[in-house]
């Protein structure tokens, strides 16, 4: 799940807000692309799989589920491997704060934004809605303590609890996801552009999720909606490794960047996850 949901953020964060002219032309799945104004490193990724990183480790160490150890995770993993393509007010607070303590005591919480979705795909793992919709919400409320925040975290990762216990037809996971959440929204197919906030983009990934049929075309579709694309890929293939052939081309998993907390890393933490749900 993690190795995927990596190349879904480094895939798509070639074409993050790109021109739909530029995303038509090279959405090809044939390699990493260059953003045309980010300057991005083909293969790497960004704030989306670093913050799962942080939480997949909580998750797989069994640390307390707490908004202390959470913040102490989500500092760590960024101090250790510092990297652009968050926020840049969020990097900027990152980059001020040193302690779990610190960043609890100045951060402002009231995002609506993708932020506390993104990062979820291992809660998804636990073997209970109850529990997955717990450590959804304890991790929101640590930077997104608002209802779409929470409900955006919420729904990506009980998409991925649908995929990993096999819970009904891929094509009926948002129905799913707005049975047990109580809104329609869930169910509602995205259409175009991709913004900021997390209720679209787990719109769009379960979208994409629910009508194709290999993590390939989930993939293409999540950034042929231009717009927020590395998120929406991010959420999406986390859902799809568990239930659809991987036929990712081999070049976005070679390319995928694998220093210290790259591929292989991801890998040896999908092991320990897999003892965890
Ligand atoms: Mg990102």
């Amino acid at each position: 799940m993690l190795v995927e949901l990596a190349v879904g953020d480094a895939y798509g964060a070639g074409f993050e807000y790109a021109e739909p002219d530029f995303v038509a032309a090279h959405n090809t799945l044939r390699g990493y692309v260059s953003h045309p104004t980010h300057g991005q490193l083909p293969g790497a990724y960004t704030d989306d799989t670093q913050m799962t990183l942080a939480l997949a480790e909580l998750l797989a160490d069994g640390d307390p589920w707490t908004p202390e150890h959470i913040a102490e995770r989500f500092v760590d993993a960024f101090h250790r491997d510092p990297r652009p393509g968050y926020a840049g007010g969020f990097q900027a607070f990152l980059v001020g704060v040193r302690t779990g303590a610190d960043f609890l005591a100045r951060i402002r919480p009231h995002s609506d934004k993708s932020g506390a979705a993104m990062r979820v795909a291992p809660v998804g793992l636990l073997s209970t809605v109850d529990e997955v919709l717990h450590r959804a919400e304890v991790q929101a409320r640590v930077t997104h303590d608002t209802p779409d925040g929470i409900a955006s975290a919420s729904a990506a990762a009980l998409a991925v609890h649908y995929c990993r216990h096999g819970l009904g037809p891929v094509a009926e996971v948002g129905a799913w996801i707005a049975d047990r959440l109580g809104s329609p929204v869930w169910a509602r197919p995205w259409q175009g552009k991709v913004g900021s906030k997390g209720v679209m983009s787990v719109r769009a990934a379960l979208t994409a999720l629910a009508g194709h049929d290999s993590q390939s075309e989930v993939l293409r579709a999540c950034v042929a909606f231009t717009g927020d694309v590395d998120t929406v890929a991010t959420i999406a293939l986390a859902a799809a490794s568990w239930v659809l052939p991987n036929d990712l081309p081999q070049v976005l998993l070679d390319d995928l960047e694998n220093g210290t907390y790259g591929r292989d890393h991801l890998a040896q933490l999908d092991a320990r996850l897999r003892e965890c749900g």
